[in-house]
């Protein structure tokens, strides 16, 4: 695509945009009396406008019919999960029964790191990104301290190279190899939250494997951002929050991922709670945990039926879209575009002041760029916010800017570029 600098190309851009419409689904922040540019999805996603009828629903089962709500009315509770499981197998790329909803994420990392954790003699150490998630850090350290090792020696991070930062591959493969009599688990984010980089999740599994390790991923970046195929790429297992690219609100409800070759395997560990007993019998309240077969063995407490209901208004939005292969064909223009602006931002300003840190290749990365800014970095932030400019801080000096394809617009991104300059001028 040739991008142009000019507000009526970012127009007609729109005009052309198939997926234009559910923008309207959407509640957009005000800022000032006016729509916020909200680049901000990363962190939360905005509010569905059906979030409240969903919500309101199971309100209403809840008056009417109390506890009957479980067994009867439209949605019976006790199997309301199943209707977010086949949207949200398309968005994973599994089959249904790899997929269940429960808990928060860094609390299913800990679970899945309970069956998928196994150190043994001397194979007991994880690999995982340096700079993940300061979460996925204190998991995987506590995990490691719980087994009794020591974590700078049990956990093996790959570094970027000298003066970049971003990973190539090749080093987390050769790291892998280099390491594979002791590495019990490979731990990746697929998306880093900082830089916005995508990893080669098929070829981390697939090296993990040959090393005779698990492979396990934290989506929360990836999930509804990015095409993902968690099933052939052979991943053991994964997690992701819902509250990020997928909309369902703060603190939403997270799910996890188990590859089926572990449906039968009894030699794995789990902390079990009943609503992962087999469905057909939990009522029988029986001593002696027998895990329901799929994914949903490692459900642990009742389902939290408000924040699915939140779930499920998004998911159903992502159906209605085409799902993520749709998305991302916009998506793509859309990063490229606010890309392209940025660098004309450095262009016209005669100095790169805005570094993308992010990969350039679209197949390396998701809706998020991340921007060192190179100087002023906290002050041109806060002009942005000011501005009605949404995006997020990390430190020392990134500001990450997310064009979502459901919501956002060539004509946002365009203006948020007309900021970022502004910012420059107004900022010495
Ligand atoms: C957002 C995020 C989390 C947050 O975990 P919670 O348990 O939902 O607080 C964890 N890991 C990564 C990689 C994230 O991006």
């Amino acid at each position: 695509m040739n991008y142009q600098d000019t507000l009526a190309f970012a127009t007609e851009l729109d005009a052309q945009d198939q997926l234009g419409g559910f923008r309207n689904e959407f509640l957009i922040p005000k800022h000032n009396g006016k729509y916020a540019i909200y680049l901000c999805g990363n962190s939360l996603g905005l509010q569905p406008k059906t979030a409240k009828l969903y919500l309101q629903d199971q309100l209403n089962s809840w008056e009417t019919l109390a506890v009957e709500g479980w067994f009867q009315g439209d949605d019976p509770w006790l199997a309301y999960h199943k209707k977010l499981i086949g949207p949200l197998s398309n968005i994973l790329g599994a089959k249904p029964a790899e997929v269940t909803v429960m808990n928060s994420l860094t609390v299913n990392l800990h679970l899945l790191m309970v069956s998928f954790y196994k150190p043994t003699g001397k194979r007991y150490k994880i690999l995982m990104e340096a700079g993940a998630f300061p979460s996925d850090q204190y998991a995987v350290e506590s995990q490691v301290r719980f087994h009794g090792f020591d974590p700078a020696d049990a956990i093996i991070e790959v570094k970027p190279r000298e003066g970049e930062s971003t990973l190539h591959t090749a080093d987390i493969i050769k790291l892998i190899d280099d390491n594979a009599d002791e590495i019990a688990l490979v731990m990746f984010s697929g998306i880093n939250y900082y830089t916005g980089q995508f990893f080669d999740l098929e070829t981390i599994a697939a090296t993990a494997h040959k090393a005779g390790a698990y492979a396990g991923f934290d989506l929360a970046h990836a999930a509804g951002n990015v095409p993902l195929q968690l099933h052939d790429w052979g991943a053991d297992f994964a997690s992701w929050c819902s509250y990020k690219y997928m909309n369902s609100g703060p603190g939403g409800i997270s799910g996890v991922f188990v590859n089926e070759r572990h449906f039968t395997d009894t030699t794995l560990n789990r902390f079990a709670g009943w609503w992962g007993y087999r469905h057909d019998q939990r009522f029988l309240m029986a001593q002696g945990f027998q895990p329901e077969v799929g994914a949903e063995g490692w459900n642990v407490s009742t389902a939290p039926i408000m924040l699915m209901a939140l779930h499920k208004a998004s998911l159903d939005i992502f159906e209605k879209a085409g799902g993520v292969p749709a998305l991302r064909a916009k998506s793509e223009l859309l990063t490229g575009y606010l890309e392209y602006m940025i660098k004309q931002v450095n262009t016209n300003f005669g100095d790169d002041v805005y570094k993308i840190i992010t990969p350039t290749d679209p197949a390396a990365r998701g809706c998020q760029l991340s921007v060192v800014c190179k100087r002023n970095a906290k002050a041109i932030f806060n002009y942005l916010a000011d501005n009605g400019v949404i995006g997020d801080w990390r430190e020392p000096d990134v500001i990450r800017l997310s064009a979502v394809p459901l919501y956002n617009t060539f004509t946002d991104v365009y203006e948020s570029a007309q900021q970022l300059a502004n910012a420059l001028k107004a900022i010495n």
